[in-house]
């Protein structure tokens, strides 16, 4: 059965193949896990690309002419959120290709496991990325890694599918590309597409977590963490941008540009993915002196 006839059944047997498969594997406990999984009103960023995620947790979702991209699912608990939301914008979850996966953390694919079930969706992630959500526990690579704990593990997401570095996911006409940038965690992506919008194109960038932060113990200066950082951060601040998104809304100063809305689009600045690598090596720096 071809994915289209997969796809018409489920819309007819809506009751069968519907949101009651939404539900979450399991809720995640952090410090602030309530705090980012506060609702946000969904917005059109630009174009093709909108915002669906939580207060403190980002999930954009693509239109395409044969589909929806979805890129990134939350916490667990985040699943309902982005569904609700992708649907007050009009547009059904249901019709969700693709979903692709920043970094492989329980705030970023804790809720992919359940969008994947409700859409049946294709997931994609880096190499790394693709063995971390597959198991759902991280790598003992991981800067976040605790050895014998369940700490940071998510649902596990079933066939992912890895792509390579400079390679597309494409659904429709829209091509995204995934451009590995580790360093946060070893399986870290960048994606970055194309959104139009009154004949004008621009370029989007949803650059990967550039923060040096960990599990006690771990040395960002002595496993090659803060090389592969500075090398993403430059990878970063070179890529064709005029707007940058990333996986917490704070990041990319996505409340002030809400506020902003009435002064054209605010989302729109060809410095920010320079601003944004800068100030991750600032970080870096920070933090290896705390290591020395
Ligand atoms: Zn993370």
């Amino acid at each position: 059965m071809n994915r289209k006839t997969v796809f018409l059944l489920c819309t007819a047997l809506l009751a069968a193949c519907g949101p009651r498969e939404l539900e979450p594997d399991a809720r995640y406990e952090c410090e602030r896990c309530d705090e980012w999984n506060e609702p946000q009103e969904p917005f059109r960023v630009h174009g093709n690309t909108w915002y669906v995620g939580t207060d403190g947790l980002s999930a954009i979702l693509i239109e395409t002419d044969d589909g929806l991209i979805l890129i990134d699912g939350g916490l667990p608990q985040s699943a309902t959120r982005i569904d609700a939301s992708i649907r007050a914008l009009g547009f059904n979850p249901l019709n969700i290709r693709a979903i692709l996966v920043s970094h492989p953390h329980y705030d970023h694919a804790g809720g992919v496991a359940a969008m994947q079930r409700m859409s049946r969706a294709n997931v994609f992630s880096s190499e790394t990325g693709a063995l971390t959500l597959s198991s759902g526990r991280l790598g003992a690579d991981d800067p976040q890694y605790v050895a014998d704990t369940d700490e940071g593990s998510f649902p596990p997401v079933e066939n992912v599918t890895a792509i390579g570095d400079g390679e597309f996911v494409s659904v429709g006409s829209v091509n995204v590309k995934a451009n590995y940038t580790p360093g946060h965690t070893q399986g870290s992506v960048t994606w970055t597409w194309e959104s139009c919008a009154l004949n004008t194109c621009l370029d989007v960038v949803y650059a990967d977590s550039l923060t040096a932060v960990s599990a006690a113990g771990f040395s960002f200066g002595n496993s090659g963490a803060a090389d592969r950082m500075i090398e993403s951060a430059g990878k970063i601040a070179d890529l064709p941008c005029d707007i940058l998104l990333s996986p917490h809304p704070f990041f990319f100063g996505m409340y002030d540009k809400l506020e902003r809305r009435e002064e054209g689009n605010p989302f729109v600045n060809s410095l920010a993915c320079t601003f944004y690598a800068e100030s991750a090596l600032d970080w870096l720096e920070q933090r290896l002196k705390s290591e020395r």
